[in-house]
């Protein structure tokens, strides 16, 4: 309904009145019955126990497969193949009978048509990625996963005591607009968030950030962690002060506990971490105690797959998940390429959603040495911080890229010394194997708005 009347309103119009509708209608209203109802009802289930909260999961797992089933060819294909009967699921184990890993993105680009549901008639929305270290890929969510993700988001907020409506700084990847770009300005007010650019942060452009934090007193900042430790070096530097606001949210890559220590000690705040993907198959996020990250399991049913010949002692998982809600494109197993740690005791704020510890997959790439041992991301860089970053001089950042099994490039943000290649040659063998051959690379500063990778392996 709002939607069509929105639709309607000739292009100038848009705007003024999304704003006028934002900003006079309470919350959760003011972001359309839909989101409201789904809001609403998350704030419910938040503190369900185990049983119920499994039950919800089962009987939306069975609604999807079973229109899947009915609605798509590829599942149709899929589930005949295996024998399996959607409508006869009484357990989360009569689901053995399938492959545990069903879609791959190669796997979602080779059947894309198969999978979009014929029946589906309401308003979807066709999203893409992957680019620069993941094939790209298409695919359409539905109108309610869409908004589900959005309203989790918002009860993250609420668990972080930030209200609807509140100010919000925003500092993820990229420039803002293409007006932005063209009028040089570095930031953009969307309702009640200002999007900053993080593709140009030299100190001048810092200095502007730093500033407006201090004027406008937004009552939470969220971001990449790499775009937010950037600011963060900054204020640390230069000693600055810095307005404290109640919350700082990241996403979209893993966030180290280095990280988290930077920009919790430069914003005098805490950090709530959250982890979820494009793709909008799973959602986790960090509570008032810190102490794990929750499944939203009213969003996604989240299997996990023992990683083998893991060196961290700790048992290590691939993230494989299922969309429950998204009924326009049925994300079913799907390999999100993530990997995590899972905690073991539940957490002291009473919500019974299960807890991810750690996340490792997103911040590199595994190196696979020729003598066997596999080297996490996680691994890498707490090698570098214990072994090597504090004996470096004027190196910022540095990023692993294994060309092949004992050919690395090490590429370093910083000015070239032959000192600290000497000492990495020396160290860095210790951990890679003492065959390995280094070749250097130098770059003047993080590559902007991108998501920086501690490691990249060519051959995954
Ligand atoms: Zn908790």
């Amino acid at each position: 309904m709002l939607r069509k009347i929105y639709d309607g309103l000739p292009e100038s119009l848009r705007k003024p009145a999304a704003f006028a509708f934002y900003y006079t209608v309470p919350f959760p209203y003011n972001r359309g019955l839909l989101f409201a109802r789904i809001y609403k009802q998350l704030m419910e289930t938040q503190y369900l126990d185990e049983q119920a909260l499994q039950s919800l999961q089962l009987e939306r797992l069975k609604h999807l497969l079973s229109h899947a089933y009915e609605n798509t060819g590829y599942y149709k294909k899929l589930f005949a193949k295996y024998d399996f009967q959607p409508k006869k699921i009484q357990d989360f184990s009569d689901l053995s009978v399938l492959p545990r890993i069903i879609l791959t993105r190669e796997e979602i680009n080779r059947n894309f048509d198969e999978l979009v549901a014929q029946n589906y008639k309401c308003h979807k929305i066709l999203l893409r990625t992957g680019g620069t270290t993941r094939v790209p890929m298409n695919f359409y969510v539905s109108e309610t996963a869409y908004l589900t993700a959005l309203a989790c988001t918002q009860r993250q907020w609420h668990w972080a005591g930030v209200k609807p409506k509140d100010l919000i700084f925003v500092f993820r990847g990229g420039l803002v607009t293409k007006k932005a770009i063209r009028s040089r300005r570095f930031y953009e007010r969307i309702n009640n968030e200002v999007y900053f650019s993080t593709s140009d942060m030299n100190e001048s452009v810092l200095e502007r950030y730093v500033d407006m934090i201090n004027k406008m007193k937004p009552a939470a900042i969220r971001g990449f962690p790499s775009c937010l430790q950037i600011i963060s070096d900054y204020i640390m530097e230069k000693k600055l002060y810095v307005f404290s606001p109640k919350a700082i949210q990241t996403s979209s890559e893993v966030l180290l506990p280095e990280q988290r220590k930077k920009i919790e000690s430069a914003f005098n705040s805490p950090v709530f971490d959250a982890y979820g993907n494009g793709e909008h198959t799973v959602i986790a996020t960090e509570c008032e105690k810190h102490q794990g990250l929750h499944l939203n399991q009213e969003f996604g049913y989240t299997e996990f797959v023992k990683v083998e010949d893991s060196q961290e002692g700790e048992n290590i998982f691939k993230v494989v998940t299922t969309s429950l809600l998204n009924d326009a494109f049925v994300f079913f197993r799907y390999d999100t390429e993530d990997l995590v740690v899972l905690a073991e005791s539940s957490c002291s704020c009473g919500r019974k959603m299960p807890l991810i510890k750690k996340i490792m997959g997103r911040c590199g790439d595994i190196i696979r040495c020729s003598d066997g041992r596999k080297i996490s991301p996680v691994s890498f860089a707490n090698f570098w911080v214990d072994n090597l970053r504090d004996n470096l001089k004027g190196i910022k950042y540095v990023q692993l890229v294994q060309e092949d099994f004992d050919f690395f490039v090490v590429k370093l943000v910083g000015v070239k010394d032959s000192g600290n290649e000497k000492l990495i040659r020396n160290v860095l063998p210790l951990l890679l194997g003492k065959n390995v051959r280094l070749e250097f690379e130098y770059l003047s500063c993080v590559p902007a708005g991108k998501k920086w990778r501690v490691t990249i392996s060519k051959f995954q």
